[in-house]
């Protein structure tokens, strides 16, 4: 058996930063603030809990005095509004990526485009793109594309984490409602890097595991794609949920993860598949 892994499994240099920071944070003042989860990984959220990185509902609930971080996927206009009128101690741990699609969006609307926006609705990432424009349109699905109304002019960006296929179907359904269409191809790099890597290896091998968390759109997303090119493709959280019955008679697995998942869930993944298989070493792919 082999096993390939896709090299640039896992997180992603924004996430990355975002947890290095939190913890950094944590470590010089005790502890720090977060408006929700980090990253969609239970895991990740209970070490950095532990380590004083805590999760609030609102502003208010940060105790006085302490940091507030503002997480790798943007936060809203009003918040930072909020929070910098408090005299809060803001640390900014927003994507470089995300703060792009900002200024982006922005573009747009000031050449007069009514703004669209391809992505999962509610999602902080896209209620932070939201923001930053009046009254855009959010579009998650082929279906809602083709529900809209006939459009003059209109400005396109998307969630940093779609599909190149979903932003695609929507915008071809764009096309026959926009007079005047722009779209700014806004799925960062990380991304499109991850989705082409495990298309190519979701053909090439018997199995493809994917690791993430269920609560990641993303890791549910690599899913979804490696499902497509092969029916025998299984997501898990961590390396107990793999069944050995799987990777039987198995020549090659192929292992990727979600931009959400940390390198100790992957490397214990790894380690018990080369048990399974009884292989020393795995071959690392891209
Ligand atoms: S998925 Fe892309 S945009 Fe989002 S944090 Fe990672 S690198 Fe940045």
């Amino acid at each position: 058996m082999k096993v390939l892994l896709v090299k640039d499994a896992g997180y992603c240099f924004g996430v990355r930063d975002a947890v290095n920071l939190a913890y950094d944070t944590a470590e010089k003042h005790g502890d720090v603030y977060m408006l929700g989860h980090i990253v969609h990984n239970e895991n990740v959220v209970n070490d950095l809990d532990k380590a004083g990185a805590k999760v609030v509902e609102s502003l208010e609930d940060v105790p006085e005095g302490k940091p507030i971080l503002f997480r790798a996927h943007g936060t809203a206009v009003n918040t930072w509004g909020e929070a910098e009128t408090k005299d809060m101690n803001i640390v900014d741990a927003t994507c470089p990526l995300v703060l792009e699609i900002h200024e982006e969006v922005k573009k747009l609307e000031e050449e007069g485009r009514k703004i669209i926006i391809v992505g999962d609705h509610g999602h902080d990432e896209v209620v932070g793109i939201a923001s930053q424009v009046k009254d855009p349109i959010i579009v998650a699905t082929p279906e809602e594309a083709q529900a809209l109304r006939k459009i003059k002019c209109a400005g396109v960006v998307s969630q940093s984490t779609q599909t190149i296929e979903n932003v695609q179907e929507i915008i071809n359904i764009l096309m026959t409602k926009v007079f005047d269409l722009r779209l700014v191809n806004t799925i960062c790099f990380p991304t499109k890097r991850n989705q082409t890597q495990i298309k190519e290896l979701a053909r090439q091998c018997d199995i493809m595991l994917v690791i993430g968390s269920f609560t990641s759109a993303n890791s549910k997303r690599l899913t979804a794609l490696a499902k497509e090119r092969n029916k025998n493709s299984y997501q898990v959280t961590c390396a107990e949920e793999i069944e050995p019955a799987w990777l039987e008679g198995a020549e090659t697995v192929g292992v990727s993860a979600g931009a959400s998942t940390p390198d100790s869930i992957i490397d214990k993944v790894i380690e018990k598949i080369k048990a399974i298989g009884e292989i020393p070493e795995e071959i690392v792919y891209g």
